[in-house]
């Protein structure tokens, strides 16, 4: 038996989610300090990219966001090689990117986003590519898939709870925890061996 741990990931319950999307704001603040957010009210420029996506039916709310998949089909389906599985996340590396949309096809929670990519608060050109328009040559913007990557960044001085993602951090109902899978089922295994 190899001693490989299954990668934690955020997850959310449907029934106590209230549609608020705190944790859409609080996820694009925690990746935006190059493009000058340090706070949600003020300071914002560019587009609200946030690395979840809270859906709406007609009997719920409920964000999405990346499993952190074992055999990440995302990653198997990048062409360059730019999403990798680091200490337990799978990272999309944005300078890699291509935006080719194969990641966003392959997954199957929806997780993945394709847009512009912002730097200093501009949109970043895409060198590569060049359009006519006008007559004259002028430059497209880059675009880069976005996901969730844990806030693998995140600086955790501040108040911030410890290693708690920046969206379970917010969540004014609790609607979002960050799973740990050898430890969930092994609670669940002993909470189901109490009830026997
Ligand atoms: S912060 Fe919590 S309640 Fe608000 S949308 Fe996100 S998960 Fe739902
Ligand atoms: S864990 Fe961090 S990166 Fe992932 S969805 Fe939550 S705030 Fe965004």
């Amino acid at each position: 038996m190899n001693n490989v741990q299954p990668s934690p990931f955020v997850i959310a319950e449907a029934g106590k989610c209230i549609g608020c999307k705190a944790c859409e704001l609080a996820c694009f603040a925690v990746h935006n300090d190059h493009n000058g957010v340090v706070a949600a009210v003020g300071t914002v420029t560019v587009p609200v990219i946030p690395r979840l996506h809270v859906i709406r039916t007609e009997s719920f709310t409920l964000p999405v966001q990346c499993r952190q998949c074992e055999n990440a089909p995302c990653a198997e389906a990048c062409p360059v090689q730019a999403i990798r599985r680091e200490e337990g996340t799978i990272v999309i590396h944005e300078e890699s990117c291509i935006g080719c949309k194969g990641c966003a096809m392959a997954c199957p929670f929806g997780a993945i986003s394709l847009y512009k990519a912002y730097s200093n608060g501009k949109v970043v050109p895409q060198i590569q590519l060049k359009e006519r328009q006008h007559s004259a040559m002028v430059r497209s913007a880059k675009v880069i898939a976005y996901k969730c990557d844990l806030c693998r960044t995140r600086d955790h001085k501040d108040g911030a709870m410890g290693n708690v993602p920046a969206c379970v951090e917010v969540c004014p109902v609790e609607a979002l925890s960050l799973v740990h899978p050898d430890t969930s089922v092994s609670r669940s295994r002993t909470a189901a061996a109490m009830r026997l």
